[in-house]
């Protein structure tokens, strides 16, 4: 039982994990709702020292099949090699497809988007809300790892705020920047408009209050 009176949650099986990008340990955990969730990490994770973290949501049509609808791949290769170059660091994978709809539901999402949608009125035409993940196990994993302040990646506000909402200190945000591509940038301005994401179509940094650092409690 961990501190606040909730479950552990449960390493079930770790290995070392050669890739492109350095040698990784791989762990399975065992979250909430039956669910497992993935951490690919290096270096000394637990201390004082703000960690490199990126919490990043499953996405089989980019990251398998190399789709070009959506900039997940990027991002996860993006902060994998990040954490290489650092030495130190961690990815905390999290099998929510879809912004958390689902594969099938995901792919009837495109199929309305092929129709003319954006990525929210699709989902809102499936009877579904703009996000239904849940970035609440990754905060408890943290917190239970002994990493109580991290240096953030990532682009969506929403995810700064569930982690502060945890209890863990974002000592910086460090947004996951890629160039566009004639077949995500409708999408990617979609996320920057309507959902408050950091984005440029220059890859440059916009003027956006939420690309400084957020600090808890501010
Ligand atoms: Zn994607």
């Amino acid at each position: 039982m961990s501190s606040d009176g909730r479950e552990r949650i449960e390493e079930l099986a770790n290995c070392r994990l050669p890739t492109a990008h350095g040698d990784f340990r791989l762990s399975i955990w065992q979250a909430s709702k039956g669910v497992e969730i993935v951490t690919v990490g290096m270096g000394k994770l637990a201390g004082n020292n703000p960690l490199f973290v990126r919490v990043h949501s499953q996405c089989f049509t980019s990251e398998v099949l190399g789709s070009l609808r959506c900039d997940c791949r990027p991002q996860l290769d993006s902060a994998l090699e990040k954490i290489g170059g650092l030495q130190r660091g961690l990815l905390i994978y999290l099998q929510q497809e879809g912004r958390g709809i689902g594969l099938t539901n995901k792919i009837r999402a495109y199929a309305l988007q092929d129709g003319g949608a954006d990525t929210l009125e699709a989902n809102h035409l499936l009877g579904f809300e703009d996000d239904l993940r849940d970035f609440t196990d990754a905060g408890r994993l943290l917190l239970q790892e002994g990493i109580p302040s991290i240096r953030l990646n990532t682009n969506n506000p929403r995810k700064i705020q569930a982690l502060v909402d945890c209890g863990v200190e974002i000592a910086e945000v460090i947004p996951s920047l890629s160039p566009p591509n004639p077949h995500n940038s409708r999408y990617l301005e979609t996320k920057a408009l309507r959902m408050g994401h950091l984005f440029s179509p220059s890859g440059e940094l916009p003027a956006h209050p939420r690309a400084e650092s957020t600090h808890k409690g501010e």
